[in-house]
């Protein structure tokens, strides 16, 4: 980052790249678009195109202000069948990637990689190795098979991974991935956790930042116990995260996290109205002019109800709470935290494209002998993956039986 404030990547600036992966995004689903569409084939993972964008334009590339440049778009058929799948639209793609500036990211990592997000928040663009490409093409058959078998998959969405080159600078690679957080909401935390403990705690530096990425000691040290969800919830994502990670041990991926931000809505409650001590229930007719003004009907509310009643004591409900969590943006799981509020957290799977087997071999046998092997981050995939899902089932979520089932509070 120059004093000016402009960022460069690989000597390229952020601003020049971002006008690159909009002219080469669009270009490619353009490009795309009139092929009839047909079932994917093995090929279709290892395939490359490459687009030349001359500064004065060509036959099929509009001019632009900047150098010359190329635009890669790998497994150009395969993403389209990804997007698909996650039901993305060609002209939402295009237009959320490429019609509105992207806004750049802080990056807590030590990677270096630059993040860009879409305005609408949707999108993630990340800046990844060659190796980490290389294995992103290696990894997206197995991966497409995770996608039809484990629907609920954490893991990242991938959306595209493409490369902009130029003379006199070095190839810089790019994922689009889905963007696990909505940044119109406040997060009181965030935590990267990997389940190992060895230096795992966010620096100093970064806890003076407006917005710090804890780590799993920082989690230890605010929910020693681990935050409360239902108990079907706790069942779904245990089994979603062992899923996840039989995969990522079939390919020996090592050093994921499990990113996790929670946003807390009883302090949200109780900044709106500072002299509320106790919580209410709602009235029936309270409930009923929130259905109203949620244009649901009575028994959605009362779905929703239930399944806030999974979490909290019936008498912290109330209308505003019932409006409010109506409103949040989708993808979240409620849960309550150790000192009894109710909170929306957002999770997922990040950062899946390294692997054993291609650079860590080295750095573990070095490691090893300098600590004590169960404690250090770096180690054979199938230890990561145990020890991960260890953390993460006891000491990241817990279950409360004594918390209200909605299956049992609606009948069989
Ligand atoms: P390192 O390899 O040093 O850990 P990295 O450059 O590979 O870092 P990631 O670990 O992928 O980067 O991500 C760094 C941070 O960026 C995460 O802790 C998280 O705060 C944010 N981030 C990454 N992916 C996403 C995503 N899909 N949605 C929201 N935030 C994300
Ligand atoms: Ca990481
Ligand atoms: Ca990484």
């Amino acid at each position: 980052i120059a004093p000016d404030g402009t960022m460069t990547f690989k000597k390229t600036e952020a601003e020049v790249l971002m006008a690159a992966i909009q002219l080469g995004i669009s270009h490619s689903l353009a490009k795309l678009h009139p092929k009839p569409k047909r079932d994917l084939l093995v090929p279709d993972f290892q395939s490359v195109d490459n687009v030349h964008f001359p500064h004065a334009g060509s036959d099929n590339t509009p001019g632009h202000k900047y150098h010359d440049f190329s635009f890669k778009a790998y497994s150009p058929i395969a993403f389209r069948h990804l997007r698909d799948h996650f039901t993305i639209e060609p002209q939402d793609f295009i237009s959320s990637l490429c019609y509105y500036p992207l806004r750049t990211i802080g990056n807590p990592g030590a990677s270096g990689s630059l993040f860009y997000v879409s305005q609408d928040d949707i999108f993630i663009i990340k800046t990844v190795s060659s190796k980490e490409a290389l294995f992103l093409q290696k990894l997206l058959p197995g991966y497409w098979i995770n996608l039809h078998q484990n629907k609920r998959t954490l893991l990242p969405k991938f959306f595209g991974l493409y490369s902009y080159s130029r003379k006199g600078t070095k190839k810089i690679r790019l994922v689009v991935m889905n963007n696990l957080l909505p940044s119109n909401l406040e997060f009181n935390f965030k935590f990267d956790l990997k389940g190992s403990l060895h230096g795992r705690s966010a620096s100093s530096r970064e806890i003076s930042k407006t917005h710090p990425t804890f780590k799993d000691n920082d989690y230890l040290l605010h929910f020693e116990n681990g935050i409360v969800i239902s108990p079907e919830k706790y069942d779904l994502l245990t089994e979603t995260i062992q899923r996840d990670c039989q995969v990522l041990e079939s390919f020996a991926i090592m050093d994921y996290s499990l990113l996790v931000a929670i946003h807390n809505i009883s302090k949200v409650r109780r900044d709106f109205d500072p002299l509320l001590t106790e919580y209410t229930s709602p009235t029936t007719e309270q409930r009923a002019t929130a259905a109203l003004r949620l244009s649901l009907s009575l028994d959605e509310t009362e779905i929703l109800e239930h399944k806030v009643f999974a979490i909290v004591p019936h008498t912290q409900m109330d209308s505003f709470t019932h409006d409010y969590i109506s409103h949040l943006p989708e993808g979240y799981i409620l849960a309550r935290l150790p000192c009894g509020d109710l909170a929306a957290v957002y999770l997922g799977i990040i950062d899946i494209l390294q692997s054993y087997v291609v650079k860590k071999k080295l750095e573990h046998t070095f490691k090893s002998i300098i600590y004590d092997g169960d404690l250090i981050s770096v180690h054979k995939p199938g230890f990561y993956s145990l020890r991960f899902q260890n953390f993460i089932c006891t000491n990241v979520i817990t279950k409360d039986t004594r918390i209200r089932d909605p299956k049992a509070v609606n009948g069989p």
